[in-house]
């Protein structure tokens, strides 16, 4: 007998008929199905923009032949998902990374969509990624990697269609020589056909720190709602990185006290608080580790971080670090994720329970795309803004989106992470319905 509901249309399609890349319960694109679904059933989302939401618009599937520097030919695979454009045309990075499979682009292209739909810019979501391994490839290599993938994508990409950005293992070099490869393509320039490019090439300031920027600013606004006094509040950030390291440099400028820190080479604790600037400073001429900083004070082993007492978390590292195994250990006032999908949907509600606020991914860590945003923007006017300009219009994004979730999560008394869903599910659905699409 057919199932209806949810579980009636998740056996509507044949999984394997997709090509869906494993059955796990961690399959990251069965999980974003899992999210989706959560919120659809609060909804009441209408069936078939349901069902639409569930699998990516399209994707490409592509093989690129890339001559090494031995003179031999070595053909890679790489994948373009277009998750849904219904709000504008899809936005999202390229991984380069040797376990990239369709089923991570495709969650990450389905987060993409919620993440632009909270911020409220005008764009959908998308993710590319190509199977290699960037630290086996010299330079030359990366660059006829990057020129063939865009040589494959290039007539379906563009500032009107899908506007690709850096991601793992991919910067902007790597996006300077693909924008270069489709101008040739093209035989005009587009600037704005990739985000994160170099200065030099139409980047824009302000996007360095603005994931890190964006973070702090809804840590700021959630201490607001809670009453917490941000001047001594102690900090712990798991990657100090990017997204770690200008975090825990803008909350230190609020007051905040950076108690403890980890990364690839170790994890440590000060009470005393340890200077962020000074560390990254440090950082930056150490090949990225904080390892040897004379001011880090006690190594501890690098689990223990995350159960550092503290009033602020910023776990800005690696995906599920907060599983259910040691969720009831971690008690922070505010758990901002910086990184992309720190937490399992296990542990989810035993934060909850325990009465951490917690600042969702795609909501903390959207001030990356939304500088990104800016930087299309500006390249389709050929006008270039100043960082203060930058600043006050990313501020006031991130400050509207954490408030949209944050009066969702008061309204149907659910968790910031499922009020974020519904937040943005109800924006692209509205588009999807408007535009006669279901
Ligand atoms: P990054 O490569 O600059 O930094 C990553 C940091 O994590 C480094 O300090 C590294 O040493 C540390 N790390 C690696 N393995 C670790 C381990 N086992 N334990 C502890 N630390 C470890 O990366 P990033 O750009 O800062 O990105 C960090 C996270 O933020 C990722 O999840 C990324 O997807 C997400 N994110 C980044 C941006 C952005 O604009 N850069 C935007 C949105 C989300």
């Amino acid at each position: 007998m057919p199932k209806s509901g949810i579980a009636g249309r998740l056996e509507s399609v044949d999984f394997h008929a997709i090509g869906v890349s494993s059955d796990a319960k961690d399959n990251p694109f069965r999980i974003t199905q899992q999210q989706l679904d959560q919120a659809a059933e609060i909804l009441k989302l209408d069936p078939a923009i349901h069902e639409l939401l569930r699998w990516p618009l399209r994707e490409i599937h592509v093989a690129l032949p890339v001559k090494m520097d031995d003179g031999s030919i070595k053909v890679f695979q790489g994948f373009r998902v277009q998750y849904n454009d219904a709000r504008g045309p899809t936005k999202g990075g390229i991984r380069f990374h040797p376990d990239e499979t369709v089923d991570t682009v495709r969650a990450l292209a389905a987060w993409m969509t919620w993440k632009c739909a909270l911020v409220d810019i005008p764009l959908g979501g998308g993710k590319g990624g190509v199977i290699c391994d960037p630290r086996q490839m010299s330079q030359g290599e990366l660059e006829r990697l990057s020129r063939a993938y865009v040589r494959q994508i290039g007539h379906n990409i563009g500032l009107v269609k899908d506007v690709p950005a850096p991601d793992v293992n991919t910067n902007a070099q790597i996006m300077a020589w693909m924008v270069d490869e489709y101008a040739f393509m093209h035989g005009y320039n587009e600037f704005g056909v990739i985000t994160g490019k170099p200065l030099a090439l139409g980047g824009s300031v302000g996007r360095e720190d603005a994931t890190g920027r964006g973070v702090s600013l809804t840590v700021r606004e959630a201490a607001k709602i809670l009453n917490l006094d941000l001047n001594g509040a102690r900090m712990v950030v798991q990657g100090f990185g990017n997204v770690g390291s200008w975090a825990a440099i803008l909350l230190q400028e609020l007051g905040c006290k950076l108690v403890g820190v980890g990364d690839a080479s170790g994890a440590w604790v000060n009470p005393e608080g340890i200077d962020a600037r000074a560390l990254k400073d440090y950082v930056k001429k150490n090949n990225g580790l904080a390892k040897g900083y004379a001011g880090l004070g006690n190594e501890i082993p690098a689990e223990s971080l995350l159960e550092t007492p503290c009033e602020v978390l910023v776990p800005a590292a690696l995906e599920n670090q907060i599983t259910e195994k040691n969720a009831a250990r971690i008690k922070p006032r505010i758990l901002a994720e910086g990184a992309n999908g720190p937490t399992t949907p296990d542990a989810d509600p035993i934060l909850f329970a325990n009465g951490v606020y917690v600042i969702p991914d795609f909501l903390c860590n959207a001030g990356g795309v939304t500088v990104s945003y800016f930087e299309m923007v500006q390249n389709a006017y050929n006008f270039y803004w100043d960082l203060d300009t930058i600043h006050e219009r990313l501020e006031q994004k991130m400050v509207a989106a954490f408030h949209s979730v944050h009066e969702m999560a008061q309204r149907y008394k659910v968790h910031n992470r499922l009020a974020a869903y519904l937040v943005a599910v109800n924006r692209v659905a509205e588009a999807m319905h408007v535009r006669g699409w279901a």
